[in-house]
């Protein structure tokens, strides 16, 4: 075998595989260099998904006439120069890799022209050779066009999404951006249509309105706030504002949009208990940290960065969180002396931030197809469900029994009667853990020929039925929600959602990927029941709401089905569809902790008992249970 060394255009084609993944990465390199530059205006204007034709233009510094051949050369690079400048880059670019990365794998072209420079020049590049260079009329600054992406390497083509997806990419890419830099005014406009436009005002409220709409930008508050010579500023939501994927979580470190799980577990824990679970926080952190506690070379597309100290930089992000989001709303007991750190009222602060803990909960954002991440009863469950449901033979007792043997001390009486004393002495400590150990409940089946009485609610929570031998108690939110569900899906399979039509039309301010997911979906909107349109800059129409969605839920119901929507898009079109059912179910379901009349409670029992279905909820969950006449004789020593 014959050793070489490779010939520079095949190495850059093998380094753009690294740095040029797809559409969005070209944008990317292509608005740091802009930014780097000292642009304070950056335009990127994509068409067929950013493959065909990906531009960025910009009134930066320009290149030197010179140096515009030398910029494509792999390595070549004008911000840095010494090994010890990779110590504290201040610059987003530093590989000098990426303009002859993309000229690799397309056809580029560059326009760009120095402020007092006497002429402005062209060079056109494709594949890594050099197509053309010469005088070009063109305003002070750059502008890169870039065709063809991907034109040679055929096989990172079977890799990309449909266009519409890789615009959405590249979308992101500008909006994250977008918010890093409020002082630069972006644009993106995909296939003639502008999407993003932000002022470039050097307010990070206003970048924030322009990328997400006056609904989701009226609920964040400021971050502000340092800790050992880390800086937090950024915006974080308020309580009321959260969603079901990191969708809308920007993390930047020295202005460099990053990944990064130490910042994004402190976040999270920094909204435990205050939003709920299964949520998401919605934020823009900004962290601000001396460049050389930070290595940002460990990246080849520079996405993710090293923290020498993590645990400071957990607890900067943590505090900065708590004390922007929960302090506002209850009030501070005052800092301990010599300390910047808030002291939080007891009620509020989940105590120390747990680092190790929360870290690993970042790994649970439920990416793709959620279906994994949902509990939902195989079928052979199932089966056991029903199978362990033989109506009224409840006498279970012995195997309840025989598990408190196995606990009880040595020497310890035998009496039977010691067993329910034990449950009596435990209840109040050990209650759940009990509970779950004991088997005197059993999912019950309803025999419909007996008859049944309501006894009432219990907590506003369950309805409790007494039927035959048996105490039924029904999960009202459970059992709702698996009734609407088992209907809307039978309704969509017959195409008989109708929709309620609404007098007024409720408009809704999304985020501009929030909008493309509604109007590309605005089809199966219909379908189950929801009459949407647009409605100007990113806000929608909606028309028309299925029977059994409220006026107030339907702003949160819209928005649940895009995150949905969005996070589902790999999934089958049946489990989309059925994930979004549960959505619908669970929003119009009476809730855990509604109080019921007894009509209400009559209409729910009656259909639970004569629906086969109503097992578990579509979550899993179990919508009745029983116990036996047995076991509460037991408990009062009766047998
Ligand atoms: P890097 O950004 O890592 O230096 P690039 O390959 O992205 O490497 O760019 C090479 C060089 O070309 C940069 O260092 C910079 O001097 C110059 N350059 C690229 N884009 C622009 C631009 N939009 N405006 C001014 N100079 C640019
Ligand atoms: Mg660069």
């Amino acid at each position: 075998m014959l050793v070489k060394v490779l010939d520079t255009n095949l190495a850059n084609m093998i380094a753009a595989g690294e740095v040029v993944e797809r559409p969005s990465s070209v944008a990317k390199e292509l608005c740091e260099n802009s930014i780097d530059a000292g642009a304070t205006s950056v335009t990127v204007e994509i068409s067929g998904g950013g493959l065909r034709k990906l531009s960025v233009t910009d009134n930066g510094c320009g290149l030197h006439p010179d140096d515009m051949e030398t910029a494509f050369l792999r390595h070549a690079t004008s911000k840095i120069s010494s090994p010890k400048d990779l110590d504290s880059i201040m610059t987003l670019g530093f590989r000098g890799e990426a303009l002859a990365s993309i000229a690799a794998v397309a056809k580029v072209t560059m326009f760009s022209k120095m402020e007092g420079g006497s002429f402005g020049k062209r060079v056109i590049m494709e594949g890594g050779h050099l197509i053309e260079s010469g005088p070009a009329g063109c305003p002070v600054g750059t502008s890169l066009v870039v065709e063809n992406l991907f034109f040679n390497t055929p096989a990172r083509m079977k890799f990309l999404k449909k266009d519409y997806t890789e615009a959405g990419y590249v979308e992101e890419v500008v909006r994250k951006l977008a918010l890093a830099h409020p002082e630069i005014s972006f644009r993106f406009v995909s296939d003639g249509k502008e999407k993003v436009f932000t002022p470039g005002d050097g307010s990070l409220k206003s970048a924030a309105y322009a990328i997400y709409g006056k609904d989701v930008s009226g609920q964040l508050v400021p971050l502000e706030y340092s800790e050992g010579g880390i800086k937090i500023t950024g915006l974080a939501g308020n309580m009321t504002l959260y969603r079901k994927n990191r969708g809308l979580q920007s993390l930047y470190v020295n202005n460099r949009c990053t990944v990064n799980r130490t910042m994004t577990a402190a976040l999270e824990e920094g909204y435990k208990s205050m939003i709920p679970i299964g949520c998401f926080p919605v934020a823009i952190i900004k962290l601000d940290i001396n460049p050389t506690l930070v290595d940002v070379n460990v990246h080849p597309a520079k996405l993710e960065v090293k923290f020498f100290e993590e645990n400071k930089i957990y607890s900067a992000v943590y505090w900065a969180v708590k004390n922007a989001v929960c302090v506002k709303v209850m009030p501070k007991i005052d800092a301990s002396p010599g300390s910047d750190k808030p002291i939080i009222s007891n009620s509020y602060s989940p105590g120390k931030p747990n680092f190790a803990a929360s870290i690993n909960s970042v790994r649970e954002e439920p990416h793709g197809d959620t279906s994994k991440y949902e509990y939902k009863p195989t079928a052979a469950q199932q089966r056991e469900v029903v199978f362990q449901q033989k109506p009224h033979v409840f006498e279970n007792c012995e195997s309840f029994d025989s598990k408190f043997e196995k606990e009880k001390p040595a020497g310890a009486s035998n009496k039977e009667n010691d067993i329910t004393d034990k449950v009596f002495e435990e209840t109040p400590a050990g209650a759940d853990k009990k509970i779950d150990n004991i088997e005197f409940v059993q999912t019950a089946v309803f025999d419909t020929s007996e008859s049944y009485k309501i006894i009432g609610q219990l907590f506003n929570t369950y309805i409790l039925v007494e039927e035959g031998g048996n105490l039924v108690l029904i999960d009202q939110h459970a059992a709702h929600e698996r009734l609407i569900y088992e209907r809307l899906v039978r309704e969509k399979a017959e195409k008989k959602i109708m929709p309620q039509m609404l007098l007024m039309p409720e408009i809704i301010s999304l985020t501009p990927t929030e909008f493309t997911a509604a109007m590309e979906n605005k089809p199966f909107f219909e379908e189950i029941g929801y009459e949407i349109e647009e409605f100007g800059d990113n806000d929608i129409a909606v028309r028309g709401i299925p029977y059994v969605i409220t006026k107030e839920q339907i702003r949160d119901s819209v928005v649940e089905i895009i995150d949905n929507l969005r996070a589902s898009k790999h999934g089958t079109e049946t489990s989309r569809g059925e994930r979004i059912l549960y959505t619908i179910a669970c929003k119009a379901a009476v809730k855990g902790h509604d109080k019921l009349t007894m009509a209400e409670m009559e209409a729910l029992v009656k259909q639970v008992r004569e629906s086969e279905k109503t097992i578990t909820c579509p979550h899993g969950r179990p919508v009745r249970t029983a116990v036996t006449k047995t076991f509460i004789e037991k408990l009062f020593k009766r047998l």
